[in-house]
This record gives structure tokens, C-alpha cells and sequence, in this order.
């Protein structure tokens, strides 16, 4: 089998007077002023339920941009029954056929969809240009290309056979269906999460973030147009809870792929677990969940990499992915070197609406995010054993605005050492020098969870020591770079403890999840 060599999309660059940006700032104005209304995806149909919600931007919450339908249990239901009768043609659809899909889907992101697709996540999801490109466009388009040509390694791996007898392994869909929901923050996991599952020949429930409905919107547009047949993958808005126990009591319910927080994916697991006697198989279980990132700077790193790394790491869209750093560990030697660099990047950073290319903050995602976030640095303003060296104002009267902040703290615990915010707010633990081996114990076991992490050293025995002490600490390690960004094909994405089930996006391991094999043996 073979399918065209996977190459990762090139980021455009937005410069002044450059058609993609022209073309990205037709796209925003068009979105801002059109009212869009966005309906359900089930089977065939669009659905308006006419219970609707209004769709605000971040960046300026008075102004509405759009509604979206809610679905009701029937809903529900009805795209349950919709995906199930999809499913036998789906399931027995040549591959080359799936992959052809999901490869024209890539280009029309690639092409003609690119400036929408920015423009909604800019708008809904406040990601600045570049941001957007990486997300919407490049890491979904990567997702897309690779995970077909994972699909043709798990396809390609076949037992050994003899000339009287021939083994194989089909690779079929799991029964049933998967169910897929996804958050704000990626548009491009928005989109990988159904289409990973849908590839390998599985029918799909999917319920995208309420924050996010302008780029689903745009996902399965592109979906239909490359060619995935009704009923493949069904959208539903709405209440969260509802939607879920009724896919989870549907005995078809065959697996979850899932990226969201640690107790919505453990309260699920719960109900799976509570209703197993009750499927037809057991359901594949995959998901990324939360983080509490950290970096570590040895005495020998160069302190404007680590600098650079933090405020990088921390702030970029927000500090609203879940690789993002939210504590690190700086030596005493080079922390008045460091501070100084924190400081100066920090507040050269420009804070304001996505609208405007030079604004490199734009706003958290929604009331609630803003208040947990100021209720922190309010806090971080009256401890004694924390401090507040850059940042710390915030507003909402026009957007959720929470200027990036940074937090020192004497205390290796102090609360937003441990507790993860998901916003634009730093803390640092200032370790003394000859206490490495110590402050390497305490990275590991300050937090819950284990999703990325990054270690800054010149010292190879250094680097050896973090890489080997912090080997459960991080699904992604990064060794003298920050830990967000991962490359689709370059670094599969993941993490463990109470990050998540670990099943790499970007990968075959990811795909295999969503494969029952069939082992057929014949013999001549
Ligand atoms: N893969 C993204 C990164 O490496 C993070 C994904 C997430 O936030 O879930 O930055």
C-alpha cells in the first residue's frame, strides 16, 4: 500500500500587504458582520432546533457573531441512529477511498478554506494570526496528510505467512460508533479527533466546545465538500452532560476520543465503567487531558534561552494549551539575569484584539476563565510568599483581557505551583544552585499530572540526570526548548498520570485505537 509521501504544511507569514494576509482580513471582516447560524450536522440534514445560543467573541463580548442550535436528547438519538446506518458501507469502503477523502480535506484547508478557518478560530477562539496558522491551518492539515500515512503502516503490518497458508490482519472498524469531543483551544485537534477515528472506517457522534462552534462549523463543511458521506459524522452543540449520557447509554457506544479536562474524562470513564455491562464491546478509552507544565533551568543554561522559553511557553495564545509552562525552576545564579529578560520580553508583549496582526495577547476564552485567572493574581497580590514581577492588571469590560503575569514564589507549593489555571499566568520557584537533584524530586512530584516539560542545560550529565529522574513527568519532554508546539510527524503529542491515556496524536499508536483486527488465517 502506499499513499502520497506526508509533508508538513508551510506557515505563511502575514507580513504587511502579503495576499494571505489580505486575504485573512476579508475573511475576519466578512465573519464579524454576517450573523452566522450555525445548525447541527445530522445524517443528511442540518438541523435548527431553534434553541439557540448567541456566539460571542472573547475579545469583545457585547458583540454578537453568530448563534448556534442546541440539540435536545431526540437529537441525540437521531444521530446515533444516523451514524449506525452510515456505518456498514463506511466500514467496507475501500481505504484508498477514506484516504483520498481525508487527503482532498487537507487540501482544501490547505487552499480555499485557509483564510476562513484562521479567521474563525481568531475570532471565536481569540488567536492571534500566527497563532491561528499553526493551529487551524498547518496542525490540521499535518494531522490530516500523516495520519493517512500512518494508516497505510498499520495496514502495511501483516503477520508472516507460508505458501500453503495465509495470514492477514483486517483492520476493521471498531463496532459500533466513537464518540468525539473536543475543546476550544486547537482547532486542529477539533478536527483530527473525529477524522482519526472516521479514517479507520468508524462513524462518528462528535460534540465540539461551545467555544469553538465557528470552526467545527467550518471542519465539516470541508468534511462533506472532500466527500464524507452523511451520516458518517454527526455534529451536536449543546449541553454537554446531556449529550454524553446519551451516547454512553447507547449499547453501540464503542470508544471516546476525548480532549478536555482531567474530571469531565474521569467522570466519563465512571459512567463507562457503570454501564459496561451494557455495550456490546469494550469502549477504547482515549484522552488528553490536562497539564501543569513545567520548565527547569540547570546552572549551566543561557539564561536568555531560558527566558525566551518561559515567556514563549507560557504566553502564547494565552498560556491556553495544555503544553503550555505554568512553573518553572530558575538557579539563584542566573535568576537577576533572567528576571531582567522575563521582564523586558513580557511587557513588549502587545495585548488587544486578534483584528489587529500586531497584537500578540489576545483574550481567555470566556467569564468564567477570567475570573478563576484574576481571583489567582488577586490572591498572588496579598500573599507574603509570592510576588508579582510583571503584569497582574486585567479588565473585562470590553473582552477577557488578563495581562501574561508572572509570579515568583518562596514556596515551592504555593497554590499556582499546583493548581492549573490555563491562562496567561507564570509562576517561579527560585531553587539555590548546589539543590538541582532536590528541585529535579520536587518537579516530579509537585503535580498530578504529566503532559510536557522542558529542561534547559549545557551540561550533558545534567540533561541526563532531568531526562532520566522526570521520565514519568512528561509525555513530551523538551530538552533546551520551550515545551509547547509540537510538530505533527516530528514530536507525537501526549501525555500521562493525569494527563491523559498517553496514545500520541500524531501517530499510529493514536490510529490503532480506533482498529478491531480481525486475524484470518487461510490454508490452500
Ligand atoms: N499539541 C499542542 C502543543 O504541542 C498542545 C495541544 C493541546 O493544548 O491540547 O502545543
Amino acid at each position: 500500500f502506499h499513499v502520497p509521501k506526508a509533508v508538513n504544511e508551510p506557515v505563511k507569514g502575514y507580513a504587511p500587504n502579503s495576499p494571505e494576509k489580505a486575504a485573512v482580513q476579508a475573511a475576519y471582516t466578512k465573519m464579524w458582520n454576517s450573523k452566522i447560524d450555525v445548525p447541527l450536522y445530522i445524517g443528511s440534514e442540518e438541523i435548527r432546533t431553534g434553541n439557540t445560543k448567541n456566539m460571542t467573541a472573547p475579545h469583545d463580548h457585547k458583540h454578537a457573531v453568530g448563534t448556534y442550535h442546541l440539540a435536545e436528547k431526540s437529537h441525540v438519538e437521531k444521530a446515533i441512529a444516523n451514524a449506525l446506518e452510515a456505518k456498514t458501507a463506511w466500514a467496507n469502503m475501500a481505504w484508498e477511498q477514506r484516504a483520498a477523502i481525508f487527503l482532498k480535506a487537507a487540501e482544501l484547508i490547505a487552499g480555499p478554506y485557509r483564510a476562513r478557518i484562521n479567521a474563525a478560530t481568531m475570532i471565536a477562539q481569540s488567536k492571534n494570526i500566527h497563532q491561528a496558522e499553526i493551529d487551524a491551518s498547518c496542525e490540521f492539515i499535518d494531522f490530516l496528510r500523516f495520519n493517512v500515512e500512518f494508516m497505510t503502516q498499520i495496514y502495511n503490518d501483516q503477520p508472516k505467512s507460508n505458501s500453503d497458508m495465509w495470514n492477514r490482519l483486517e483492520y476493521r472498524p471498531l463496532e459500533g460508533f466513537v464518540y468525539a469531543i473536543t475543546p476550544f483551544n486547537f482547532t486542529a485537534i477539533a478536527g483530527n479527533l473525529p477524522a482519526s477515528a472516521a479514517m479507520m472506517g468508524n462513524v462518528v457522534i462528535w460534540k465540539p466546545s461551545d467555544s469553538q462552534v465557528f470552526s467545527a462549523q467550518i471542519i465539516i463543511e470541508v468534511f462533506k465538500e472532500a466527500g464524507v458521506p452523511d451520516g458518517v459524522i454527526n455534529v451536536v452543540f449543546g449541553d454537554a452532560l446531556m449529550i454524553t449520557d446519551t451516547v454512553l447509554a447507547s449499547s453501540d457506544f464503542a470508544g471516546i476520543h476525548f480532549t478536555g479536562s482531567t474530571h469531565v474524562f474521569k467522570d466519563i470513564w465512571a459512567k463507562i465503567g457503570t454501564n459496561i455491562h451494557h455495550y456490546k464491546t469494550y469502549p477504547r478509552i482515549v484522552g488528553e487531558t490536562g497539564g501543569k507544565d513545567f520548565i527547569i533551568a540547570h546552572p549551566s543554561s543561557n539564561p536568555r534561552q531560558v527566558a525566551t522559553g518561559i515567556v514563549r511557553g507560557a504566553f502564547e495564545y494565552q498560556g491556553q494549551k495544555c503544553s503550555a509552562a505554568s512553573r518553572s525552576y530558575v538557579p539563584r545564579s542566573l535568576w537577576p539575569a533572567i528576571k531582567e529578560q522575563l521582564i523586558t520580553d513580557t511587557k513588549s508583549m502587545k495585548m488587544g484584539s486578534p483584528e489587529d496582526f500586531g497584537n500578540f495577547i489576545n483574550a481567555v476564552i470566556h467569564e468564567g476563565s477570567f475570573d478563576k485567572l484574576a481571583g489567582f493574581i488577586d490572591q498572588a497580590k496579598k500573599d507574603g510568599d509570592a510576588e508579582i514581577i510583571v503584569g497582574g492588571n486585567y479588565d473585562k469590560s470590553v473582552g477577557y483581557f488578563i495581562e501574561p503575569t508572572i509570579i515568583v514564589t518562596t514556596n515551592p507549593h504555593y497554590s499556582t505551583m499546583e493548581t492549573e489555571l490555563f491562562g496567561p499566568v507564570m509562576t517561579i520557584f527560585v531553587y539555590e544552585d548546589d539543590k538541582w537533584e532536590e528541585t529535579l524530586e520536587l518537579v516530579d512530584t509537585t503535580s498530578e499530572y504529566a503532559l510536557t516539560g522542558a529542561v534547559f542545560s549545557q551540561d550533558r550529565y545534567a540533561i541526563e540526570q532531568a531526562t532520566t529522574k522526570l521520565q514519568n513527568a512528561a509525555g513530551n519532554f523538551y530538552i533546551n526548548d520551550k515545551p509547547t508546539g509540537a510538530i505533527v510527524g516530528m514530536q507525537p503529542f501526549g501525555g500521562a498520570r493525569a494527563s491523559g491515556t498517553n496514545d500520541k496524536a500524531g501517530s499510529a499508536l493514536n490510529l490503532l485505537r480506533w482498529a478491531s483486527p480481525r486475524t484470518i488465517k487461510e490454508t490452500f
